[in-house]
């Protein structure tokens, strides 16, 4: 599944932003293009935008207010242009959230280098939350949710599929109390017509497999007349 990567350019001076689209093509970029603030606003919220190439000045809205107004819901990579004279703006581009900034004029080979190094900074940083995301841990206890594995001290643990799901549970909701109900919903949905004493069993069955001591449990605690709780 390779999906091209694609760059945004909010550019008004029509020869600088075909200059770089053009380039960005040859490069195997797909290219979106918008000449003023609100244009670019609109293309973001629209599509997937891997990398912003952002000129600061541009007809109405100007390219730091832009900036300011991505960072409220985004991390994407954004270079911004500058011009000589723009030195200060290149400054509070940065302090808004900018990742870089190419000065005019600029050689294209040097606006390329910066955008793949960009890309590659932020594909590095995806990929570690990704895999960050889908482990979930309590001390010694490990659930790799890729590999849809469970571990304690690196010992694979025998789960079924509900006792996996029941831990998986808690591990998202560690420190919380979860009632019965909230429990047999997440597990059985909302449609499941059965017991809250359903919970209590697969509880003692993950107690069994989880606790050193299933009847002194320190990482399931009773929440009594309640549910439980999965102890940090
Ligand atoms: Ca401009």
């Amino acid at each position: 599944m390779t999906q091209q990567t694609s760059v945004l350019i909010i550019e008004d001076e029509e020869n600088i932003s075909e200059a770089i689209q053009y380039n960005l093509r040859q490069n195997g970029y797909q290219v979106l293009a918008a000449e003023d603030g609100l244009k670019g606003l609109g293309i973001i919220e629209n599509n997937q935008v891997d990398l912003l190439i952002l000129d600061i000045m541009l007809p109405g809205m100007d390219g730091l207010d832009v900036c300011k107004e991505i960072r409220k819901t985004s991390n994407m990579p954004i270079i911004m242009l500058t011009a000589k004279i723009e030195e200060y703006n290149k400054v509070v581009g940065l302090e808004l959230g900018a990742d870089d900034y190419v000065t005019k004029p600029f050689s294209m080979s040097e606006l390329l280098a910066r955008v793949k190094s960009l890309l590659r900074r932020s594909n590095m940083n995806s990929t570690s939350d990704n895999e960050q995301s889908n482990i979930l841990e309590s001390g010694d206890l490990l659930v790799d949710l890729n590999k849809h594995t469970a571990t304690i001290e690196k010992t694979p643990l025998d789960l079924r599929p509900k006792q996996f799901d029941l831990l998986t549970f808690f591990l998202r909701n560690k420190g919380k109390a979860l009632s019965r109900d909230q429990i047999l919903e997440n597990l059985w949905g909302y449609d499941y017509i059965g017991d809250v004493r359903t919970v209590d069993v697969h509880v003692r069955w993950l107690r069994e497999i989880i606790e050193k001591d299933s009847r002194k449990p320190n990482r399931i605690i009773t929440v009594r007349g309640f549910g439980y709780r999965f102890d940090k």
